[in-house]
């Protein structure tokens, strides 16, 4: 075959790929369907893809169709910026071939005899102008594919995957702040009872526990009309923040439920647990105060702590919570209680 008619033939399997991934909204979709197509179209052997860690400031592994690389040491596998090869193109937005891993006093691993392979190339995913991961892809010699210069065709479909991932990258910042309430930045009352639907199948299912934190701002009518109404809600802001630095990060689920009213589900929490994280945010708003021109005031929590059981309906499960939150504010206010969950019927029986 003719280098023309090989690039030719080459270009119309990769836009068949990219057609695919650009219907993907989801970048693990994207990634992990390039890793998997990718070699097979281009005689690579392995091929990973790293995504770029904007907080952390490094890349991370996101893709491999490595098979030795499990999903536990995947997530593990992380260069910062600057480190090592990957980092190095992450930082310079460069990409780096090495012809000959053999004769290469810069490449860290030794070339797997498993693949032969001996060239190995590292390319920036760039969109926009900005870093969205790296790729690197390894190939032996001695495949047929390697007889003719395939970066430039790489490097072009590199663009795609980047472009795709930014794509669903933007795409889950939008849904994110969609699902946030406007003022405090804690999840919507209509996110939270998805989710709180979504949770108590996942505790049936795997018998694990949920406890549900029920929160509501004492007295806080008298915040506003003697604060002003910014004050508040200032307040409102405060105390979601504390709320939010007490929640483990994509586990647990706070939410503002309306008003001065906050809800966070908790997976995987027994009820002490969920009492001690309660406490832990009831005795941080307590040290809390506001203040207008001329007045200050403080601001306390009144709250309800209830475990799922498995015989308790959303409802039930929510008015539980509820009532143990309102019976904090009827012995005094600024105090967590639990709920007492009632046994199911046959429980009782059996347990008599
Ligand atoms: P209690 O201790 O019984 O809860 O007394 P409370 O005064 O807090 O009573 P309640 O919870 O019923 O009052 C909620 C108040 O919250 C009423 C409403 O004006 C105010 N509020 C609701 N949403 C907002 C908001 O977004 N900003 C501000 N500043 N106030 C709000
Ligand atoms: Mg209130």
């Amino acid at each position: 075959m003719s280098e023309h008619s090989y690039m030719l033939n080459k270009l119309i399997e990769l836009a068949e790929l990219s057609k695919h991934i650009n219907m993907s909204l989801d970048e693990i979709d994207i990634v992990n369907y390039a890793v998997t197509e990718l070699p097979k179209i281009m005689g690579l052997s392995i091929t990973s893809v790293f995504l770029y860690d904007k907080r952390r400031k490094s890349v991370y592994m996101a893709a491999s169709n490595d098979e030795t690389i499990d999903s536990e040491r995947m997530s593990r596998i992380r260069f910062e910026l600057g480190e090592g090869l990957v980092g190095k193109v992450g930082e310079t937005l460069e990409p780096i071939i090495i012809e000959d891993i053999e004769q290469d006093g810069n490449f860290s691993g030794k070339s797997n005899p498993k693949y032969g392979d001996r060239s190995c190339r590292i390319l920036p995913l760039i969109s926009g102008g900005k870093l969205v991961g790296v790729i690197t892809m390894t190939s032996g010699l001695d495949n047929h594919e390697a007889a003719y210069d395939d970066t430039v065709l790489l490097s072009l479909f590199a663009d795609h995957i980047a472009i795709a991932v930014n794509n669903a990258q933007l795409l889950a910042l939008a849904r994110d702040e969609a699902d946030r309430d406007g003022l405090t930045k804690l999840y919507t009352h209509r996110y939270f009872h998805t989710h709180l639907d979504r949770e108590m199948a996942r505790a049936r299912r795997y018998k694990t526990k949920l406890s549900l934190i029920l929160m509501d701002v004492d007295k806080f009518k008298s915040v506003n009309d003697n604060l002003g109404h910014t004050v508040g809600d200032e307040v409102l802001v405060g105390i979601s923040s504390i709320i939010l630095a007490n929640m483990r990060i994509g586990v647990d689920i706070p939410c503002r439920y309306g008003g001065d009213e906050f809800t966070a589900i908790l997976p995987e929490t027994s009820l002490d647990s969920a009492f001690d994280a309660a406490e832990r945010i009831r005795r941080m708003v307590d040290l809390l105060e506001f203040k207008s021109i001329d007045e200050s005031m403080e601001v306390s929590l009144s709250i309800g702590i209830c475990e799922y059981k498995e015989h308790l309906s959303k409802t039930e499960f929510i008015n539980l919570a509820d009532a143990a939150m309102y019976q904090s504010k009827t012995e005094g206010r600024n105090r967590t209680t639990r709920a007492p969950v009632p046994l199911r019927e046959e429980d009782g029986k059996a347990a008599k």
